[in-house]
């Protein structure tokens, strides 16, 4: 088979503790591929610098000079880790066959980019890079990934189990994600919406081995929140649920109180003011559910995503 043109995308927020090192674990895997010739000279290794504050950009600007397989697109402001990660894919998606996504601090293991790139010779557009133990996370950090991924099952959201940014996808997955054209994104959600064939490749999980993460608990807090509602309106219907069953409660309470004021002994008001407050209550949450599933109707269209995506034309 012959080489591909491969580039490797890497955001970069305040990376300078790893940036150095990070190019040097890069480069050697790229050399490795290139007397595979897994890949061409025309591959390329592009740092994405989202706005950093310390000295990324310097960092990556020496390299981009030093090497011709590294280059470096600097971003205005800090857009945050999926919003780089885009505009570093959409800067090189028409010069390459294939992009692999990838964080700066190689927690995830590079030895497996020869696989992705087998993998996409055989004919495979997505290939998610999926982490197969979590040892080296700390207890809190699993368990509340793991506890993200099952909400978003529980909420329709179709993802990839253990699955985060390092994935590799070809050219016209790339054209086909393009044109999805929502602001809030979360590409782990989007990549399968997309569709054409993907595989799975396993790997273990290493420790950043410098610097700090870039994800406290508030950022991965909204970045979950984001992830949800971007994606999924059960929020919306699940307020619905409530308000139908509480209607139907109303109705409950309002024999109880019935039976009450005939056979007990009810004080004055107490009886209208019981029905009242849970009927009321039913019918007021039942009516938000109902504008909900309008607003969840608006908030689709708004996105405007693609409705299809051709995989083949045959005349
Ligand atoms: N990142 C970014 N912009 C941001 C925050 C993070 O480009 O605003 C990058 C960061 O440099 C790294 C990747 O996103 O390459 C993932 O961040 P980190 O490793 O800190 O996240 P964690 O692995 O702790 O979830
Ligand atoms: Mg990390």
């Amino acid at each position: 088979m012959s080489p591909v043109n491969a580039y490797i995308v890497i955001p970069c927020y305040n990376e300078e503790e790893v940036l150095e090192e990070t190019c040097r674990q890069l480069l050697s895997v790229f050399d490795e591929m290139k007397t595979q010739k897994l890949i061409n000279d025309d591959s390329r290794i592009i740092f994405v610098d989202d706005g950093s504050k310390d000295k990324t950009w310097e960092i990556i600007d020496r390299f981009s000079d030093e090497y011709v397989e590294i280059g470096g697109i600097k971003l205005a402001k800090n857009a945050g880790h999926q919003n780089a990660l885009l505009a570093g894919l959409m800067t090189v998606k028409d010069e390459c066959d294939c992009a692999i996504s990838i964080d700066a601090d190689l927690q995830d293991d590079i030895h497996v980019i020869p696989e992705f790139i087998k993998n996409f010779q055989n004919g495979c557009d997505v290939v998610y890079g999926v982490r197969s133990k979590r040892d080296t996370d700390t207890f809190f950090k699993r368990t509340t990934a793991v506890a993200f991924y099952k909400l978003m099952q529980a909420m329709g959201v179709k993802m990839v189990f253990n699955h985060a940014d390092y994935r590799l996808m070809s050219r016209r997955a790339l054209n086909a994600l393009s044109e999805f054209s929502e602001v809030n994104l979360f590409l782990r959600g989007l990549v399968p919406l997309v569709g054409y064939k993907s595989a799975n490749v396993y790997y273990e999980r290493n420790e950043r081995f410098a610097g700090q993460s870039k994800y406290p608990l508030k950022k991965m807090l909204s970045f979950a929140f984001d992830g949800i509602t971007s994606f999924s309106i059960t929020p919306i219907r699940i307020i619905t649920a409530i308000g139908a069953s509480v209607s139907f409660m109303a109705i409950l309470a309002a024999l109880y109180v019935l039976f009450s004021k005939f056979f007990g002994n009810a004080s004055v008001g107490w009886s209208s003011l019981m029905v009242s407050i849970w009927f009321l209550g039913g019918v007021q949450l039942l009516s938000v559910g109902l504008i909900g599933e309008y607003i969840g109707k608006i908030y689709k269209e708004t996105k405007r995503r693609p409705r299809f995506i051709i995989e083949e034309y045959k005349k």
